[in-house]
């Protein structure tokens, strides 16, 4: 189902509520990376240049004790976002009440507000966290639309997503174009792909990733696993895999996928190996039926690139998730670097990377512009692929 987004909204006149996602790293009080507020400038730009009035927010980090009030406090967000905007954006250090309800009753078209941190509610009675029905119901009641930018936090059912949603009224939630982006690369790449869709899975274990590889089992025409989690669907099928991380409790669950993926499971054939998890030791590369009992796979090996950059030809989506090495030691990252040079020259695919440190991956090595879509939600991307229903999406009016 086609979901609202902001450019179906009327916003002229209009009190707009948006979540935001302006969960940024912070030290000291000051903001160690602007990214993300930096990625919510065009949706904030639109309803502004199309006479709307923006009230935003956003969550920062977790809120437990009271301590946590100034760690978490956003204000410096709010101050950064105004010299991104470059006009004013009033900053109300409060969640709620009468200093909120004024600021927002003096909003003239145009014009900007951020209140203070969502997750302050969570401090008596994780209001926020726990979609408290008074909270949402209350946050709506300061808007006459809510658009909803945050992807982030889309699989968790929050006051400040889901809640706000349930009580706008019918058809007065939209999606952002950072929400957009995501529905449509994400969810199109699940939902109904261009075929032949190709996954490539790794990082570190299977037991974070079942999900995932079932759902793709279903909907991917191949699946490339590389990463830790291979020297698992090794150990199932009884090869000798050294001292690499295996997860013993999974290689039963192994053996099964093995089985129901009908050959629609390809497996590396050759991997790096090192008798310590260091940069610094001898390494070497040998075929995956002869890793010795004292070393470590690392890193996927050449022949193994050569073999799945084969095996993304003609590929029309590719979903990508987790690293094929330790990419963070320059002996492992030639795996990775390999697949995402393969996704890269690929021609007509619409390419999609989902998962923290594959996206930190394809960027540090610089591709982060040969992909179609690097997804900003490292849990929420992960949910999107296990075929799951995302509550911050599912909230959004449908169009
Ligand atoms: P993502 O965040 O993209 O979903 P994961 O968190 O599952 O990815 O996995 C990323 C981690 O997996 C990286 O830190 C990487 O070093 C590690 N990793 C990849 N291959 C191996 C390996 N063969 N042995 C140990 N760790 C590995
Ligand atoms: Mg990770």
């Amino acid at each position: 189902m086609a979901k609202k987004i902001v450019t179906d909204l009327d916003v002229a006149g209009k009190k707009v509520l948006m979540r935001v996602d302006f969960n940024v790293p912070m030290k000291d009080g000051k903001i160690t990376d602007e990214n993300r507020i930096v990625a919510a400038l065009p949706t904030i730009k639109y309803v502004l240049e199309n006479g709307g009035k923006v009230i935003a927010f956003s969550h920062l980090g977790k809120v437990k004790e009271a301590a946590d009030l100034e760690k978490r406090n956003i204000a410096p967000v709010a101050a950064r976002l105004s010299e991104l905007l470059g006009q004013p954006v009033t900053f109300v250090n409060a969640t709620r009440g009468e200093e909120l309800e004024k600021a927002v009753a003096n909003l003239k078209d145009g014009e900007i507000l951020m209140f203070q941190n969502t997750r302050f509610e969570d401090l008596d009675g994780k209001k926020e966290s726990k979609n408290d029905p008074e909270l949402g119901k209350y946050w709506a009641s300061l808007g006459d639309l809510f658009v909803n930018d945050a992807f982030g936090t889309a699989h968790r059912a929050h006051a400040s997503n889901v809640g706000i949603a349930a009580n706008i009224g019918e058809g007065n939630t939209a999606a952002g174009f950072l929400m957009e982006k995501e529905i449509k690369f994400i969810g199109g790449a699940v939902d109904a792909p261009e075929r032949p869709l190709v996954a490539i899975l790794g990082g570190a274990k299977v037991s974070d990733k079942i999900g995932v590889i079932e759902n793709l089992l279903v909907k991917a025409d191949k699946i490339l696993i590389g990463g830790a989690m291979m020297f698992t669907f090794f150990k199932a099928l009884g090869k000798n895999t050294g001292t690499s991380l295996v997860e013993e409790d999974k290689v039963e669950l192994a053996k099964s996928l093995l089985e129901k993926a009908e050959g629609k499971i390809i497996l590396p054939i050759d991997t790096v190996i090192c008798k310590e998890f260091s940069n610094d030791a001898p390494h070497s590369v040998v075929s995956v039926d002869e890793i010795p009992n004292d070393e470590m796979g690392l890193d996927v090996g050449p022949a193994t690139v050569k073999l799945f950059t084969e095996q993304l030809v003609g590929a029309k989506t590719v979903v990508w998730n987790g690293p094929m090495g330790v990419f963070e030691m320059s002996n492992y990252a030639k795996g990775t670097i390999g697949v995402c040079e393969a996704i890269a020259n690929l021609e007509n695919a619409t390419t999609i990377i989902g998962g923290g440190d594959s996206a930190a991956a394809a960027i540090s090595l610089g591709f982060a512009d040969k992909f179609s879509h690097i997804s900003t939600g490292g849990g929420a991307s992960l949910e999107y692929l296990e075929g799951k229903k995302l509550p911050g999406v599912e909230s959004i009016s449908n169009n």
